[in-house]
């Protein structure tokens, strides 16, 4: 099948290397000619994202479109889905693209969520954050902590920016546990498969580390469970939705949703029996999809900026190069997983990678 991939960063290069072992072609489409993907693809349109003459001579090419990320044009992907096959569907992004529109319709099926307002001027703001502490966000086009503001009791300076130039979501903190995360996949005859939940920390509101352990709390992952089952039957999914929660105790909380293969899911390549990206590309080219089953305790580790530079040769995890043209500060260049039959020797070997 000849699959196009709008995007092509680390998640669309993923993509096309499991689509090329099952035997697919891939059509990317980025505005750099010289980003990830290209190494796999058989045709490359380097053009803008908003490049609808250029975006339509790819679906001509192709069988079937997926894409890597959320921010494309919603109206666009609708017009295209007219005449066009397109996996996830416009309508799983149109929620996704806006944190407000994202959590409302998410409280809306009765999951859990942090109680949050959108504000677009000061006065809102001092309504919802005034000796709260709150989490300011931008509605759209945020990602890895950026776009967001932490008010702690009194509204500085910066939340005061964010807000006057653009209309936002303002969140109640919430003093989670662990953070995870859950990657569901629905096929094209509506099966509906999970991956193991991953415990996910940040550095700088950048993911650090995904973990997935066969110890991860039952209680927490059957809630998930039927909490993402509620949204991918809602929006009709077909393809990979991936969902951050925060846990307190056995309190969980949805955070947001992407419609693609997720960072926290980079582990199932060496520590399930089947990846992500398979399982998603599975899932586009309208085949069954694979039953997740966690193989080895798993870490996957992101590579951020110049720590590109290590020798990694010298550790025991498996490295992923994302091929980037250029090292830049808090850009993710790759990931190194570790997978182990035993708890403790895996942290022993994320140990010795942490150390240098
Ligand atoms: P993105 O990943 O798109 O940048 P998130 O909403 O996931 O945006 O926020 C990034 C990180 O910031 C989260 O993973 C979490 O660590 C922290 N965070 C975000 N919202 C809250 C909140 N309401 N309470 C506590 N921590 C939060
Ligand atoms: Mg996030």
């Amino acid at each position: 099948m000849r699959i196009g991939i709008i995007g092509g960063g680390q998640l669309g290069m993923m993509m096309a290397q499991s689509a090329i072992e099952l035997g697919h072609e891939i059509y990317s489409l980025d505005p750099s000619d010289n980003c990830s993907i290209t190494k796999y693809s058989k045709k490359h349109y380097c053009c803008n994202f908003d490049d609808v003459v250029c975006m339509e001579e790819l679906f001509n090419n192709v069988d079937v479109v997926t894409y890597e990320f959320e921010n494309i044009d919603y109206d666009t992907l609708k017009e295209f889905e007219k005449s066009y096959k397109i996996y996830p569907s416009s309508d799983a992004l149109y929620y996704s693209q806006n944190r407000y529109v994202e959590k409302s319709f998410v409280k809306s099926l009765n999951i859990n969520t942090v109680s949050f307002k959108k504000v677009s001027n000061r006065n809102e703001l001092n309504e919802f954050a005034k000796n709260k502490k709150c989490v300011l966000k931008t509605l759209s086009g945020g990602y890895d902590g950026k776009g967001q503001v932490l008010i702690e009791y009194i509204i500085n300076d910066d939340a005061y920016l964010l807000v006057d130039n653009c209309e936002c979501i303002v969140e109640e903190y919430f003093d989670f546990d662990y953070e995870t995360s859950l990657i569901v996949t629905r096929s094209h005859d509506l099966e509906i498969v999970f991956f193991p939940m991953s415990v996910n920390s940040h550095n700088n509101g950048i993911l650090f580390k995904s973990q997935a352990s066969s110890k991860f709390n039952k209680l927490i992952e059957n809630k998930a469970h039927e909490y993402a089952k509620k949204i991918v039957e809602s929006i009709n999914l077909q393809g990979t939705l991936a969902i951050e929660f925060f846990v307190k105790g056995d309190e969980i909380v949805f955070n947001e949703m992407a419609p693609r293969p997720h960072n926290s899911g980079h582990y199932t390549i060496e520590g399930c029996n089947v990846s992500q990206f398979t399982n998603h590309i599975l899932a586009v080219s309208e085949n069954k999809l694979i039953k997740p089953v966690l193989l080895y305790e798993s870490a996957m580790i992101n590579i951020i900026g110049d720590e590109i530079n290590k020798d990694f040769t010298k550790y025991e995890g498996v490295f992923h190069d994302y091929y980037k043209s250029e090292v830049k500060k808090g850009r993710k260049m790759a990931h190194i997983t570790f997978i182990d039959n035993d708890a403790k020797s895996l942290e022993h070997k994320i140990e010795k990678y942490l150390e240098g």
